[in-house]
C-alpha cells in the first residue's frame, strides 16, 4: 500500500479523514477517503501502488474493459456507448475545429472511440495499460497505432486533442502524466477530461455506495473545482464544461446494486440528478467533461 502525505494538488500536508468506503465490485476491502483542508481535494489513501493494483481490475464487472454483451446492465452500457461515441465524435470536432486532425487517447479501453475518429480519417494513437484491452484495441484500429503506457515518454508534441475519459481518476502519478500529456499538444490543441463529480446529487444520495467512488481504482474524487486548480497548476484554463447526462443513471445503478436496492429507484435518483443539475447552472452533474486548454 502507498500513503500519500501530501495533497497531489496543492501539495499541503493538512489531511483530514472523509469518508471510508468498501470496494463493493471486487476485493469488499475497506479504503479511506481523505479531504485536503487547504483546498479541499479528496482522494484515497493509502492507496494499492501502481505495481499491486492490478488485482482490483479484476472482475467482469469491469466492462470497460472487455467487450462482451452480458446482463441487463452491460446491455443498457452497450447501447448508451452507440449513442455516446457518436456524440464524442462531434465533439472532438467541435472543439479542435477540424474535420481531421491528430489525436491521442490515454487510457483508450477497447478503442471504440478512436477506432470511429480512425474511421473518419482522424490519425488516431491510444495508449491502454491493460494487455487485453490493448490487444482488442490493437485487432480494431491496427497494431501500431496502440501502445502501452511506457509510450507516454515519447510522445510527438502536435496532437490537436488529448482526450482522457474517465481515466485521470486512475492515474497513479498524476501531475507528471498530466504534464506529458500537456506536452504533447500543440500549443493551441485541447485536452479533455472526463471525470465523475463529488458534487453531483447522486453523490450526495448515495455517499458511500456512490458508485463513481469505485475505491481502490478510483484515486482522486474530483469536485469541478479540483479541475480548475489542476489546470492552473499545469499552465492550463477550463474552456469549458459538459455534463454527461447517461452517467447519473448507469452510476445509479450500480449503487442500487450495491444497496441492493431496484433499478426503479436509480433511474429516479439519475433523473433527479440530472434535473438538479441542469437547474444549478451546469456544474452539478454525475460525471462532466472538462475541456483545457493552454493559457
Ligand atoms: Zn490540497
Amino acid at each position: 500500500m502507498q500513503n500519500l502525505s501530501n495533497c497531489p494538488i496543492c501539495e499541503s500536508n493538512k489531511l483530514k479523514q472523509f469518508i471510508k468506503v468498501k470496494d463493493h465490485s471486487v476485493s469488499k476491502e475497506d479504503f479511506t477517503i481523505v479531504e485536503c483542508e487547504s483546498c479541499g481535494f479528496k482522494f484515497t489513501t493509502p492507496r494499492p501502488g501502481a505495481t499491486e493494483i492490478g488485482k482490483y481490475y479484476q472482475s467482469e464487472d469491469y466492462v470497460s474493459h472487455n467487450d462482451s454483451n452480458k446482463g441487463f446492465i452491460n446491455s443498457i452500457y452497450q447501447l448508451v456507448k452507440k449513442y455516446t461515441l457518436w456524440k464524442k465524435l462531434n465533439l472532438v470536432v467541435q472543439i479542435s475545429g477540424k474535420k481531421t486532425g491528430k489525436i491521442l487517447d490515454y487510457g483508450c479501453g477497447t478503442g471504440d472511440f478512436i477506432k470511429i475518429l480512425h474511421d473518419v480519417k482522424w490519425e488516431v494513437n491510444g495508449l491502454e495499460p491493460d494487455e487485453g484491452a490493448r490487444k482488442l484495441a490493437q485487432s480494431k484500429i491496427g497494431e501500431e497505432r496502440i501502445a502501452d503506457l511506457s509510450k507516454l515518454n515519447s510522445l510527438s508534441n502536435n496532437y490537436d486533442v488529448v482526450t482522457c475519459w474517465h481515466v485521470v481518476e486512475h492515474i497513479h502519478e498524476l501531475n507528471s502524466s498530466l504534464e506529458k500529456l500537456i506536452a504533447a499538444l500543440h500549443p493551441k490543441g485541447k485536452l479533455l477530461i472526463a471525470v465523475p463529480n463529488i458534487t453531483s446529487y447522486d453523490f450526495k444520495h448515495y455517499n458511500k455506495f456512490w458508485a463513481a467512488l469505485d475505491v481502490p481504482r478510483h484515486l482522486y474524487h474530483f469536485r469541478p473545482t479540483d479541475i480548475e486548480n489542476l489546470a492552473k497548476k499545469h499552465g492550463l484554463e477550463v474552456e469549458r464544461t459538459l455534463p454527461m447526462v447517461f452517467d447519473s443513471f448507469y452510476v445509479s445503478m450500480l449503487s442500487e446494486k450495491y444497496k441492493a436496492g431496484g433499478i426503479v429507484k436509480a433511474f429516479w435518483i439519475g433523473l433527479i440528478s440530472n434535473i438538479k443539475a441542469a437547474s444549478k447552472g451546469n456544474n452539478s452533474y454525475s460525471s462532466q467533461i472538462y475541456i483545457l486548454k493552454k493559457i
